[in-house]
């Protein structure tokens, strides 16, 4: 919702975002595959189909790769050859041997810098692709998943995988473009570049490797403890703040901030503890290593100079042996080190996935899209049961709704009632018998444009940080100006927002915090009023609110209804009297249907209902009259 004021500028081939649902299409499920070894398939699964679409440009990026990284590997044997010409006798044959190497190192240098850019480019786009296509296709299954999915797993888990997965896949893309593939061509042409010239000097390189894996290896597993008791402490040192942050009002209230910052200082005191040890071993094991790759390096030399002293190779090539030797040497170590990031990524494309495979979608591709709904909707032994939950909460229910008409669902908490408005707004669709919408059966109709028709008010207004009008006129597109003043108006929207600085323009803050109960809500029916729509659903649209609030919610409601198909799901049973027909839920059955009076004089199940709901209402104020006397 945040508008940035300075958009990037972009070429426009630099603009598209590539479509990457499919990367997660998985044709064959194998649940019989050990869960480890399907997570990394997950993974190398993804990157496969990556690569396979993104051949062309992961060929020229290796290719610019090695032509920008060419000095690396010229410049020895160039040093090489220029010691052992300053070793010979001054003719003109050597001199000229001299100029040429110079040309070719100048030439070697100088292409780097059009190589370079253009390799960063190349990568770079690469990468920015993939993280753009990854975000826009978790966003698309985001809102393609139905509301059932997204209630079952919370809002929280998903942020959590949404921030942190991608930028984990983001961090293992570069990783690997950036880091560990470079670094492999790096080893493996300075080592092709050492065989060449000797064979023996190659065989000593290879004692690198091994020698690199074993300390490693002899410190990882205490680095990897260390890391995790430091990275506990500073999980359990934020959630304590954020905990400290919740009580403050009561600490403050009973006089104890001294003893919560004692208790925090003894917290911050451990988590200092645990990061100097992490900062122990890393010492260790950086000069630990940093002296094994010298004296490797120095039995390298002496190795060398053996070999000179006994004219197998000349005095340059000791240059270049120690030269090839650092090179390798540091390859090797950066590939032992970002090896194990990548379980991390890994583990980041599995977790994605999971939102990207789950078949819990609405479809709306193929089905019938209603131009225009009347607001006709009938249930014919509808009954309902969630997928995780044993018994019907809906049973064998029918009603005939003409359009225009308001219909009151009433009953006790847990009757059924929002069931039965999430089956008519289509989130949940029926386990048995049909739901009718001006006769097409709603599981063959496009649900998103049969939504356009809706409206919903529920119990918690939605609200985004944004302006008033904003929230109002949320998707659409033009709106004329006295239109959104009707709706205002009919929303009994004025009544606060003439004392508003900027009126409809003022920002309410984040989830509309700004503003009281009651005004959020009617800016949640003015926000259902603008839009027009033929069915119009309030669930408990004002349970949340106090008596004076409630008195202005209603009026607007009242106004809203007029000439629509309505669903009130209502709290208090006074403010249903006006509906045409009254829906008496218990248990998920309907028990009685009919007007307030004739459900009044019928004195069953809505009588007693209603005279509860009045006895506690009245308990309730005068429960606050005492309060406030
Ligand atoms: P009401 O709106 O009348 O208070 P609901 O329609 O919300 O009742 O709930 C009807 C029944 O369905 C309740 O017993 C409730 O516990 C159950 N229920 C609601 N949502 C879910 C869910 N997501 N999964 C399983 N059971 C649910
Ligand atoms: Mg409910």
């Amino acid at each position: 919702m945040v508008k940035s004021t300075a958009k990037p500028k972009y070429k426009r081939s630099d603009n598209v975002i590539p479509d990457f649902e499919y990367l997660f299409d998985d044709e064959k499920p194998k649940p019989e595959q050990v869960e480890r070894k399907r997570k990394a398939g997950v993974g190398f699964r993804f990157y496969k189909r990556l690569l396979k679409d993104n051949t062309g440009s992961f060929i020229l990026s290796l290719f610019t790769f090695i032509l920008k990284n060419l000095p690396v590997w010229v410049m020895p044997i160039i040093t090489a050859n220029i010691i052992d010409l300053a070793g010979m006798a001054k003719t003109d044959a050597v001199i000229h041997e001299i100029v040429v190497n110079s040309i070719v190192l100048a030439a070697v240098l100088l292409q780097n810098i059009p190589t370079h850019v253009i390799y960063s480019r190349i990568t770079d786009k690469m990468l920015r692709r993939t993280g753009a296509g990854l975000r826009s296709a978790v966003v698309k299954k985001l809102q393609h998943l139905s509301i059932t999915y997204h209630k079952e797993i919370e809002t929280g888990k998903i942020q959590s995988k949404f921030l942190k997965d991608i930028e984990s896949v983001d961090a293992l893309s570069t990783n690997l473009m950036k880091i560990l593939i470079p670094n492999i061509i790096v080893a493996i042409v300075s080592i092709g570049i050492s065989v060449y010239n000797s064979g023996i000097v190659t065989l000593f390189f290879l004692v690198i490797i091994p020698a690199n894996i074993l300390i490693t290896q002899l410190f990882r597993k205490k680095m990897r403890k260390k890391n995790h008791l430091y990275r506990v402490e500073n999980e359990s040192v934020s959630a304590k703040l954020s905990n400290m942050l919740e009580m403050l009002t009561v600490t403050k209230a009973h006089g104890l901030e001294d003893e919560e910052i004692a208790h925090f200082e003894q917290n911050v005191r451990y988590l200092m503890a645990r990061g100097l040890d992490v900062d122990k071993t890393n010492s260790y094991f950086g000069s630990a290593s940093w002296v094994i790759a010298n004296i490797l390096s120095g039995a390298c030399l002496i190795f060398c100079a053996v070999l000179a002293l006994n004219g197998m190779i000349s005095t340059g090539d000791i240059v270049l042996y120690q030269s090839l030797f650092g090179s390798i040497n540091a390859a090797v170590q950066t590939i032992i080190n970002v090896l194990p990031t990548f379980s991390t990524g890994f583990e980041a494309v599995s977790s994605i996935s999971e939102i990207m495979m789950s078949k819990d979608v609405e479809d709306s591709r193929g089905k019938r899209k209603l131009d225009h709904i009347e607001g006709n909707v009938r249930f014919e032994n509808v009954y309902y049961k969630y997928p995780n939950g044993a018994q019907y909460v809906v049973e064998n229910f029918n009603l005939n709704v003409k359009k225009g008409e308001c219909i009151a669902v009433v009953g006790a908490s847990g009757s059924g009632k929002s069931t039965i408005m999430n089956l008519i707004i289509g989130f949940l669709q029926p386990t048995e018998g049909h739901l009718y919408i001006d006769e097409n059966d709603i599981t063959e109709i496009s649900l998103s444009d049969y939504r356009h028709s809706i409206s919903v008010v529920p119990q918690n207004s939605i609200l985004f940080a944004g302006t008033i009008r904003e929230n109002i006129t949320y998707g659409m597109e033009k709106i004329d100006e006295k239109k959104i003043e009707e709706v205002a108006e009919m929303a009994n929207l004025n009544e606060f927002v003439k004392d508003l600085p900027n009126g409809l323009d003022t920002f309410i803050g984040e989830h509309g915090g700004k503003l009281s109960g009651g005004q959020k809500q009617r800016i949640t029916i003015a926000r259902a009023l603008i839009r027009d729509p033929k069915i119009l659903i309030l669930d408990e649209a004002t349970s949340a609110l106090d008596n004076i609030s409630e008195y202005h919610v209603q009026k607007a409601i009242s106004g809203l209804i007029k000439g629509r198909t309505t669903f009130i799901v209502a709290h208090r049973l006074s403010t249903i009297r006006d509906a045409d027909r009254i829906v008496v839920m218990d248990a998920g059955k309907c028990v009685e249907m009919g007007t307030y009076e004739q459900l009044m004089a019928k004195k069953g199940k809505f009588y007693e209902l209603k005279n509860l709901n009045d006895m506690s209402y009245k308990q309730a104020e005068e429960g606050l009259n005492e309060e406030v006397v």
